[in-house]
């Protein structure tokens, strides 16, 4: 022990000028201690109601784990409407799960798996990438591979490329299925020549997209398609601990007449037993019963593995992380915690990027690039605002422009804005009033101009900290 005065004293001769009342930085600290011949530790507070940080170190865990084993890849399928999504889900679903599972009813559990020459491969039940980006801008990233599905007869469409631009900015490579190859007009030769215009090169061409041809109507080429995904996945070396504790994300949630709040869960690492007391989101409770995507009654979940879970205190929301407690005391305090914690935040209501706090943005987070998301009325000028902004360059910060598009500003662009924390900049379009409701209820900022070089000032005072605020 140490009198305060003294310490001053010994600040004041290694050059440091403080006071009794001042509150001293880490390094100050550790210049201190050294002085006096002792090691500084720094103590660091661990916040077990904090389940992202818990989620994340048993997710690192896993990495440095001697147990890891090879587990099936999560795989969401993507396409412009009406390009097959439903049918392709349908046909795996009839296909390959109930032939296999005699007796079972398949269940809508927000996910199934299938099996093909003894491996497993999960696919998410919500095709479309409102609901892959939705789960990304709340921290939920479970994807593992895209599937694209592109109508062989109708080429690349507008969410086509949407798709496209949502798997790349959340970095999840994308296998291309070119579907309906059993309609006269298909023409896969010049799907595959325009998806190549964003980058997705087939091997043939020097690339390597993997393109499979299917109908998803006759069953063509599926079996191909699932031995190219296990083949991707092979690649990416997905790999998880079944024996650690148990973490999942929420796919689906809601509340059931008989069973109470049910959570559609995907388990991501760990095994899951019924019986284990569990956080999910701001929800707590014990598994009281688990249901696979057969409808059967399981005792434990692995990795890659969706389950029907109940016995949790309230609904939680999809996106929501489940994690394991030691005992159902510690997961009801954490629990509780959670929900008067979320009440408070709510209130404060978290801000994205907008120009006008840009600059602040820039510096606080040390931002390298500021992520814009541009649609425009006519492609010729979506193409030339689009190159005049990615030319700026304040200080090294450049311009990244995640989607360029033509049309009205809709709801799947604000999605794509919240997700990436990006700004909408509408070039003689405006948004859609769902997409405008959507915008301002996340706080995604939109900027609309009519005059190019107008949208280029704004940018780039914005990243210098120069632009007049609007009211
Ligand atoms: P989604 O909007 O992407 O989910 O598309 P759907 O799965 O609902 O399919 C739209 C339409 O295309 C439906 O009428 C399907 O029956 C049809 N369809 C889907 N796949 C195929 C296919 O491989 N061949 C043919 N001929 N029709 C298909």
């Amino acid at each position: 022990h140490r009198e305060p005065a003294e310490i001053v004293k010994k600040l004041f001769m290694l050059g440091i000028m403080t006071n009794q009342n001042q509150s001293l930085d880490k390094d100050t600290i550790e210049l201190l201690a050294a002085d006096y011949g002792i090691e500084a530790v720094e103590k660091v507070h661990e916040d077990i109601s904090d389940i992202d940080n818990i989620f994340a170190q048993e997710m690192e865990a896993s990495k440095n784990s001697d147990n890891q084993v090879v587990r099936p890849p999560v795989v969401t399928i993507m396409g412009h409407v009406d390009h097959g999504k439903t049918t392709l889900l349908d046909r795996l679903r009839h296909t390959r799960v109930s032939e296999h599972e005699a007796g079972g009813i398949t269940q809508n559990i927000g996910a199934y798996q299938v099996r093909i020459n003894d491996r497993l491969i999960t696919f998410l039940d919500t095709p479309g990438h409102a609901a892959f980006s939705s789960m990304r801008a709340r921290g939920a990233e479970i994807t593992d591979i895209v599937v694209l599905i592109v109508a062989a007869d109708d080429g690349v469409m507008p969410q086509t490329i949407e798709a496209i631009d949502h798997a790349k900015s959340a970095g999840v490579p994308i296998i291309v299925a070119i579907n309906k190859m059993d309609r006269p007009g298909a023409n896969p030769a010049h799907v595959t020549e325009q998806l190549m215009q964003y980058e997705l090169i087939p091997e043939a061409y020097g690339g390597s997209t993997i393109f499979v041809n299917i109908s998803a109507k006759t069953g063509m080429g599926i079996d191909e398609l699932l031995e190219n995904i296990i083949l991707e996945a092979d690649m990416l070396e997905l790999k998880a601990d079944p024996k650690q504790k148990a973490i999942g994300t929420v796919v689906e949630a809601r509340l059931s007449r008989g069973k109470g709040p049910v959570a559609d869960v995907l388990i991501q690492q760990g095994t899951l037993r019924v019986g284990d007391p569990i956080v999910v989101g701001d929800t707590f409770g014990r598994v009281r019963t688990m249901t696979n995507d057969k409808g059967h009654q399981v005792k434990k979940a692995t990795p890659a593995m969706p389950v029907e879970i109940t016995g949790l205190n309230d609904v939680p929301e999809s996106a929501d992380k489940l994690v394991v407690f030691d005992d159902e005391k510690t997961a009801r305090a954490v629990g509780e915690a959670r929900a008067q914690q979320s009440l408070q935040k709510q209130r404060e209501n978290t801000q994205h990027v907008t120009l006008d706090n840009l600059f602040d943005t820039m510096k606080r987070e040390s931002m390298k690039s500021v992520n814009i998301v541009l649609k425009a009325d006519v492609q010729g000028s979506a193409e030339a605002l689009g190159q005049s902004l990615q030319k700026i360059d304040v200080e090294g910060v450049r311009v990244n422009i995640i989607h360029s598009g033509v049309g009205a500003i809709n709801e799947s662009d604000v999605t794509l804005a919240s997700a990436s924390n990006a700004v909408i900049i509408g070039f003689n379009v405006r948004p859609t009033a769902t997409a405008k409701s959507q915008a301002a209820g996340e706080s995604v900022d939109i900027r609309l101009y009519s005059i190019i070089y107008k949208a280029i000032d704004d940018v780039k005072a914005a990243m210098q900290g120069l632009l007049e605020p609007t009211y």
